[in-house]
C-alpha cells in the first residue's frame, strides 16, 4: 500500500493541527504492516487518528498520519466469553449497532459515541458509574502493529502487558483490532432533573451509591446550559434559583418498555448514552481521588464564581471506579471526574491554569485527551507504574516512530 501526499489535519473543535508529509486510510492489518515498513524505510514518525475528539496534541506528526476510517467493523464474536472483537476505526455508535442486534451491550459508554474504538478506549475514555471501571476497563485484548513490523497479539494470559495497553495513547504501536469484554443486552432509564448546588452535594453520595449511573453538570449562570446543549430541566426543578444549580441525571437498568418523555427515556444502553455537543469549547478534565470530589467541586465553583466570572460552560461531575492499567488516570484509584471548559473568543488560559492548581492539590491525574499541564517529572509522580510503562514503550519501538513533541515529554 502506498503512502499519498499529506497535508493539513485538524482535531474536531480546531485547537490542534499539524501538517503531514504523507497521509495513508489502510484496510487491512497486513496494509498497517506494509506502511510501518514504509514509514521505516523513510525514516519518517507515524500517527493515526482516530475521530479527532481529543483537545490535546496526541494525534498531531509532521511525518505520516494515518487513519482507520477504511478499518471498522465487526470481526468475531465469542457469545460464550461475552467478548466482540472490532476493527480499530470502528465507532463506538457503530459497535453500539452491533451489539444491539446480537442482544449484547457495550459496559458503560461515556457523553458521545462519535470517536473510534483505539482512539477512544486507549486515552482512558469514560462514562459516569461509581462502580464501573472506563472503557479501556473492558478491554480483553488487541493486536498491535510494532515498529518492527511484528504484530503482537496481546490477550489476558500476560496482565502486565493487557495493563499497559488498556491505556497507552497510540505509544506502542498501531492497533488495528481490540477485543472487547461486552454483557447481555440491557435498557436504561434516564431520569433527568434539576436542583441546587447544596442538595445536590447533601444527596451526592446516595445518589451514586444508589443508581449504577450519577453525573450532573453545575451551571454558574442561566445561559451555561445551552453551550453544552443541555436539556430545559426547569420544569422539573425543585429550587426557583435559575442560576447556581445542578443538571442532574442517574440512569439505571430496566427491563421495562421504551418510552420517552422531555425528562425521562427508557430504551436500548447505547441509545441512552450519548448527548449532543457543538465543537465550541477546549475542555480540562481531571480524575480526582473519590473522597476529595465533594471539596474540588466547590473549590472550582469558588473559582468560578469569585475568580473567573466570564467562565460560564458547566462544569461536569462523574464517576469512575479504580482499574489497574499502568497509565490510566484511575489507576487503582476510584475517582470523581470534574471537567471545566474554555469557550471561544475569552483568554482561558489562566482558569484552566487556576483549576489545575486546585484539582492537583488532591493529586488528580488528567485525561489525556483534556487539557492539562503535565511534564515528565508530574507523570512520573502521578503513575507508579510510569517507568515500567517508558521501558516497555522503549523496548517495543527504541527509535520513538510512533511519538510526537508531546507524548516524547509524557511518556519517551
Ligand atoms: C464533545 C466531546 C465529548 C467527549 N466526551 C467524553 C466523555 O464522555 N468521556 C471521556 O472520557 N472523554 C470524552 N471525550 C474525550 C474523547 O473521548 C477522547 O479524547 C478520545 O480519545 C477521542 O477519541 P478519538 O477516536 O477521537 O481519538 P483521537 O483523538 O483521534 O486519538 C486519540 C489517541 O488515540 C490514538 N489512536 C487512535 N487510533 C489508534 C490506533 N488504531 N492505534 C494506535 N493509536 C491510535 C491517537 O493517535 C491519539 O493518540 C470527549 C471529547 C469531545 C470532543
Amino acid at each position: 500500500m502506498a503512502l499519498e501526499k499529506g497535508g493539513l489535519w485538524r482535531n474536531w473543535v480546531g485547537n490542534q493541527y499539524c501538517v503531514s508529509q504523507f497521509k495513508a486510510a489502510p484496510s487491512s492489518e497486513a496494509d498497517l504492516v506494509a506502511l510501518v515498513a514504509e514509514a521505516d524505510r523513510r525514516d519518517l514518525p507515524m500517527r493515526v487518528a482516530g475521530s479527532g475528539h481529543s483537545f490535546t496534541p496526541v494525534v498531531g506528526t509532521n511525518g505520516v498520519l494515518l487513519t482507520l476510517e477504511n478499518l471498522r467493523g465487526l470481526e468475531h464474536v465469542d457469545r460464550a466469553r461475552r467478548q466482540v472483537t472490532v476493527a480499530a476505526g470502528t465507532r463506538i455508535n457503530e459497535v453500539g449497532k452491533a451489539l444491539k442486534e446480537l442482544g449484547l451491550s457495550l459496559i458503560n459508554q461515556g457523553d458521545i459515541d462519535s470517536q473510534a474504538v483505539a482512539g477512544a478506549f486507549t486515552t482512558g475514555t469514560h462514562g459516569t458509574g461509581l462502580r464501573l471501571g472506563n472503557l479501556a476497563s473492558s478491554v480483553a485484548g488487541m493486536r498491535i502493529v510494532l515498529a518492527s513490523g511484528e504484530v503482537l497479539d496481546i490477550d489476558g494470559r500476560d496482565q502486565d502487558l493487557l495493563h499497559a495497553a488498556q491505556v497507552s495513547i497510540g505509544t506502542l504501536g498501531i492497533i488495528s483490532s481490540m477485543t472487547l469484554n461486552v454483557v447481555d443486552a440491557y435498557n436504561l432509564h434516564e431520569k433527568l432533573w434539576r436542583d441546587d448546588f447544596d442538595t445536590c452535594m447533601e444527596r451526592h453520595d446516595e445518589l451514586a451509591a444508589n443508581h449504577r449511573h450519577f453525573g450532573f453538570f453545575w451551571c454558574p449562570v442561566p445561559e451555561s446550559r445551552h453551550l453544552y446543549c443541555l436539556p430545559d430541566t426547569t420544569a422539573v426543578s425543585s429550587t426557583s434559583k435559575i442560576a447556581d444549580v445542578c443538571e442532574m441525571k442517574v440512569l439505571d437498568i430496566t427491563d421495562a418498555a421504551p418510552m420517552q418523555t422531555e425528562f425521562e427515556k427508557i430504551a436500548y444502553s447505547s441509545e441512552v448514552y450519548p448527548i449532543e455537543y457543538v465543537p465550541n469549547f477546549v475542555e480540562l478534565e481531571y480524575a480526582v481521588p473519590l473522597e476529595h470530589g465533594k471539596d474540588a467541586v466547590r473549590a472550582v465553583r469558588d473559582l468560578m464564581l469569585t475568580k473567573h466570572t466570564n467562565c460560564i460552560y458547566p462544569i461536569e461531575y462523574r464517576f469512575t471506579a479504580g482499574d489497574p492499567a499502568w497509565m490510566s488516570p484511575f489507576h487503582h484509584q476510584d475517582s470523581i471526574t470534574l471537567s471545566v471548559s474554555g469557550g471561544p473568543g475569552i483568554d482561558y488560559w489562566a482558569y484552566l491554569r487556576d483549576t489545575d492548581a486546585i484539582l492537583r492539590r488532591y493529586n488528580s491525574r488528567p485525561h489525556w485527551g483534556k487539557m492539562h499541564f503535565l511534564d515528565t517529572d508530574d507523570v512520573t509522580q502521578l503513575y507508579p507504574r510510569a517507568n515500567d510503562f517508558r521501558e516497555l514503550r522503549r523496548r517495543l519501538d527504541p527509535k520513538g516512530r510512533f511519538l510526537n513533541d508531546h507524548l516524547r515529554l509524557l511518556l519517551g
